[in-house]
């Protein structure tokens, strides 16, 4: 890896996002550290540059259009491309296992629809190698759709979103618009939706069947244009995130994005991972 591959980590001003920024930029790559607010996310850069680290930041609002095509723009003018991209940027509000669904709808939009922006956004900068760009989603266990806990009660929409031949961002949309009206109505209880984390939960699961749709339209390209998707849960990490309750450090967490960020010659796409393991979805 040289200072010529360019990698970009959302909600990089702290946290996970934070250390996979530094992580990465100790490979000796060019990272840069985007954040919403522009003052914590130059002065989060400011402490790895001042490390001797080659970061540069820029700010990016995963959920502002405007945001995210000032960015487009500037990254294609100062780096020509970019080779790495990890969606870092999310929110959760349930600090324990209760749901407090008042802001399930920023929950939805940052995590899924926000992710899904910046993919669409980069693809086009997404440079080729022969190694292959790479797309690193931070996705969460609780949106496994076999996971033995919390996971979705209707058995048929549950196959069919397990299903990659029947999967489609249309039923991904649909499915989380539903739960947003049925939230909206006082109805979600009965709706089969996860017990325990609900909002997050489907966000989350939203972005790993994401992550394989994505992964299958993208194999479609070319020798040298092929662009690996892949996402992973970082365990449960100290972070504002979890009110600091979480028994992995945020440099553990980082792990396994640098890890698939970084495979040599990456053949695999469109899997869900933790700890550098692949987990069955
Ligand atoms: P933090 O709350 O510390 O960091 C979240 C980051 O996302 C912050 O930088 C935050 O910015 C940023 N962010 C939120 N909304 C936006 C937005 N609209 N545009 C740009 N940035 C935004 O949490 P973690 O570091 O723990 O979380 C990082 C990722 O890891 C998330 O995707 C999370 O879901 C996932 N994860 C975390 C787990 C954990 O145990 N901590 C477990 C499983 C998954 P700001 O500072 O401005 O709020």
């Amino acid at each position: 890896w040289s200072a010529d591959t360019i990698a970009l980590v959302t909600g990089a001003n702290r946290g996970i996002g934070f250390e996979i920024v530094r992580q990465l930029a100790m490979h000796g790559l060019t990272v840069i550290l985007t954040s919403r607010d522009v003052a914590v996310g130059e002065e989060a850069a400011k402490v790895l540059q001042e490390g001797g680290l080659n970061v540069l930041f820029h700010q990016l609002d995963i959920v502002d259009p405007s945001s995210i095509k000032v960015f487009t723009e500037w990254i294609q003018q100062n780096c020509g491309g970019v080779d790495i991209l990890v969606n870092n940027a999310g929110v959760n509000f349930n600090h324990g296992p209760d749901n407090q669904l008042e802001c399930a709808e920023q929950v939805i939009c940052t995590n899924y629809f926000g992710t899904k922006n910046i993919i669409q956004a980069m693809i086009p900068l997404m440079r080729p190698s022969s190694s292959g760009a790479r797309i690193v989603n931070v996705s969460s266990r609780l949106g496994r759709i076999n996971g033995r806990r919390n996971r979705i009660g209707d058995l048929t929409l549950r196959r069919q979103l397990e299903d990659v031949d029947s999967l489609s961002e249309e039923l991904i949309d649909r499915t989380v618009t539903s739960f947003l009206e049925q939230v909206k109505d006082g109805s979600w209880t009965s709706g089969g939706w996860p017990q325990t984390y609900t909002d997050y939960s489907i966000s989350k699961l939203a972005v790993n069947t994401y992550t394989r749709i994505m992964a299958k339209m993208l194999s479609d390209r070319p020798e040298g244009q092929k662009i690996c998707i892949n996402c992973y849960c970082p365990g449960w990490v100290k972070t504002a995130m979890t009110g600091w309750a979480g028994h992995t450090s945020p440099e553990e967490g980082a792990d396994t994005a640098v890890w698939l960020a970084l495979l040599p010659d990456q053949v695999v796409t469109g899997k869900f991972f933790a700890e550098r393991r692949e987990l069955v979805r």
